[in-house]
């Protein structure tokens, strides 16, 4: 594992529906210790991005590679063992769980099943639920939401989602983690609180890579911020640069 490598390089990305182009030769690189922002206007590839890096989308040309080892092609569940871990715009709430259950639905396979081995004898188990369990209940109150550990997860509010989708992909122990929207329609109490937390991570050394629709937000948080539109990268610089400049003004506006 080289730590000069980048946490996260996508080269040439290129996606295709039909005949709309969603990516087109997009390529960026995160840098371990970062937090990076991603924006661009509605339509312009964003979340196809996340799809086509965390292997929930197969790009039709073009590389990602995580911690400097090649994953392209690969599932979600084998790019998560790498250390990169992704949230979704809209995520699903889990039916018949508890919040404090839903964290143990592993973000690792993506697929809904639960990361407690199911193999081994019924006491050791029991053991690993408990212990898991445990751990749950850490990472909920870590953020501050330790009391809707046993509401139902259908029960969350949007904001609450947010939040418990953090802890969630922390449970993984991810070198980076996707955000996806992480403050779309969370009130600006919840969003100034989110913000602290991913400052706090990132402290510790948690990589991030956000989409984020909200200026302000993104601005304060990440640096450096990438800017998408048309599916390729149009502007890659500091907040200050980035807001100030000519063609990513012009892309916003629908140039
Ligand atoms: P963003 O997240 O930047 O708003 P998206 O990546 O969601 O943009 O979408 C980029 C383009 O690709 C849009 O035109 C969108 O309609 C299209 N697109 C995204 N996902 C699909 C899909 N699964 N099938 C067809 N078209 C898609
Ligand atoms: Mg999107």
């Amino acid at each position: 594992l080289g730590k000069d490598d980048p946490v996260l390089r996508a080269e040439g990305l290129e996606k295709r529906f039909g005949g709309l182009v969603a990516t087109d030769d997009a390529s960026i690189e995160v840098e371990r210790g970062t937090i990076t922002g991603l924006i661009g206007p509605n339509g312009a590839g964003k979340s196809t991005l996340f799809n086509l890096v965390s292997g929930f989308y197969e790009p039709d040309a073009g590389s990602v590679s995580v911690n400097g080892v090649d994953v392209t092609g690969q599932k979600p569940h084998a790019i998560a063992d790498q250390g990169m871990i992704r949230t979704f715009q809209t995520p699903r709430k889990p039916e018949g769980m508890t919040v404090r259950e839903a964290l143990l639905v592993g973000p690792h396979n993506q697929t809904g099943e639960s990361i407690i081995p199911l193999f081994t004898s019924p006491s050791t188990v029991e053991q690993e639920e408990r212990r898991s369990l445990e751990q749950a209940q850490q990472m909920l109150e870590r953020f501050e939401i330790g009391d809707l550990a046993t509401q139902p997860a259908t029960d969350l509010s949007g904001g609450q989602m947010k939040l418990v989708e953090l802890a969630r992909g922390m449970m993984a122990e991810p070198d980076l983690l996707l955000l996806d929207e992480p403050v779309a329609g969370v009130n600006p109490v919840l969003a100034d609180k989110l913000a602290g937390f991913i400052e706090e991570l990132n402290e510790e050394g948690i990589t991030f890579l956000i989409i984020e629709h909200d200026m302000n937000f993104i601005m304060r948080l990440a640096d450096p911020i990438i800017v998408l539109n048309q599916g390729s990268v149009l502007v890659e610089g500091p907040p200050e640069a980035v807001r100030s400049d000519e063609r990513v003004i012009d892309a916003y506006l629908g140039g």
